[in-house]
């Protein structure tokens, strides 16, 4: 099971290890448009839960096989805050993580609630989305179990932010025509501007969705940042990849499988490095599902199924 992922390199932090607490199937209590794993009724509770001992074997194997990683990163396939034992696994983490940090990558759906705000504190790093404070927006585009309350959200999210001593980070997406609107914009600004935010993330989709939308242009997203930065918010608009740092490293399926086997690949490397007719036979290989995708700390990368 995939319980351990990556390591990924990330710009924003550094190398690390992916810790994946649903590895079988998508749970989440979202159901967000622009979601790149499959779309997915959302659901209250996790249905199948690892063990704690299960999910401590498997960083301490990868934590074997690369030592030098800096961090840790507490993700899921879906929301990993409805992991029912987060608590304990924080606690127990401790004894075998060394110097390596954590950091946890939620919706913040559940911030407000005391036992997930009690395990979420213990980490290092906390990244939570926020795609609306609206209602009409976020019923729209996070598309929530029904019995998610948006003004607890808010609440939790802000209780959240002034309890948490480690570095906390949001993240904004931005979906055409659905969260763009300037009045929510504004808004998520003025929600945001009191919080210690060590920075906002503010992106697009850039990935073929769960459901039919579409995303926004860089010159949109610069636009809208800057409503962030006059609220005084530390915030970070990805630049596109520089076309003159192409590779076109021309490889048949064979060697894309042996490439994967050895380590998992980043899309951004992927794409600076991989002809088109390369790329070409990984979107084969992942409709015959040899090869899979995943998200960690925000970066997508291939991996052997
Ligand atoms: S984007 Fe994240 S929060 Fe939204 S449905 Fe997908 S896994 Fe859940």
């Amino acid at each position: 099971m995939d319980i351990i992922f990556g390591p990924v390199q990330s710009r924003r932090f550094g190398e690390s290890l992916g810790v994946d607490l649903s590895p079988k199937l998508k749970q989440c209590n979202y159901d967000c448009l622009y979601c790149e794993l499959e779309g997915k009724k959302a659901q209250e509770s996790m249905r199948e839960v690892l063990s704690v001992d299960e999910i401590l074997e498997a960083i301490k194997q990868g934590l074997e096989k690369f030592p030098n990683v800096e961090s840790l990163t507490i993700t899921a396939n879906g929301e990993p805050t409805l992991y029912p034992h987060l608590y304990e696994l924080m606690l127990r983490l401790e004894d075998i993580k060394g110097d390596k940090q954590t950091l946890l990558l939620t919706n913040g759906a559940l911030l407000w609630d005391l036992c997930v705000a009690r395990a979420c504190l213990l980490f290092d790093k906390v990244k939570f989305s926020l795609d609306a404070v609206s209602e009409r927006v976020f019923k729209k585009i996070d598309r929530a179990y029904k019995s998610v309350d948006l003004a607890q959200i808010l609440k939790g999210i802000y209780q959240f932010s002034a309890d948490f001593k480690g570095e906390l980070y949001a993240e904004i997406l931005f979906v055409k025509g659905v969260n763009d609107n300037p009045q929510e914009i504004q808004e998520m600004a003025r929600f945001l501007a009191p919080m210690p935010l060590k920075r906002l993330d503010i992106s697009t989709i850039d990935r073929p969705p769960a459901y039919k939308v579409e995303s926004l242009s860089l010159e949109e997203l610069e636009r809208i940042g800057q409503v962030f930065l006059h609220y005084k918010i530390p915030t970070f608009v990805p630049k596109r990849k520089q076309g003159s740092m192409q590779e076109n490293l021309q490889l048949s399926q064979d060697e894309i499988l042996k490439t994967l086997a050895l380590r998992p690949m980043s899309e951004s490397d992927i794409n600076m490095l991989w002809s088109m007719e390369s790329k070409k036979i990984l979107e084969s290989l992942i409709e015959i599902g040899k090869v899979k995708q995943k998200s960690i700390n925000g970066v997508n990368f291939y991996a052997l199924r």
